[in-house]
């Protein structure tokens, strides 16, 4: 079972409590921006084997959205932050390292 923890209410939750909303850091391209760019942002996804960065909603709990890093082989919960950033943040980055030392790093 995967527990995250909303970083807006404080609460671990359960898989089960959260709507999953898909990759993390994706750039938005909308009305008038070339048709590359909008089909990248459409459909164009790293999924990643390893270290990923993914959006969450706590829907069963306080609403909000939040991103969280983990690894898609084991489900290890490197950490959870706010939304309201265009990358993960500084600490969590070296966190990550420290545990992984071959990870490639976060790429936009
Ligand atoms: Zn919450």
């Amino acid at each position: 079972m995967l527990l995250l923890t909303c970083p807006n209410c404080g609460i671990a939750a359960e898989e089960t409590e959260l709507g999953a909303g898909g990759e993390a850091h994706i750039t938005r391209y909308g009305a008038g921006s070339a048709d590359d760019d909008f089909e990248t942002y459409l459909f164009m996804r790293k999924n990643a084997r390893g270290v990923h960065f993914e959006r969450w909603r706590h829907s069963n709990g306080c609403g909000k959205w939040f991103h969280a890093a983990r690894c898609t082989m084991t489900l290890e919960v490197f950490g959870t932050y706010s939304a309201q950033t265009f990358e993960p943040p500084k600490d969590l980055i070296k966190k990550i390292k420290k545990k992984r030392p071959d990870w490639e790093g976060f790429v936009k």
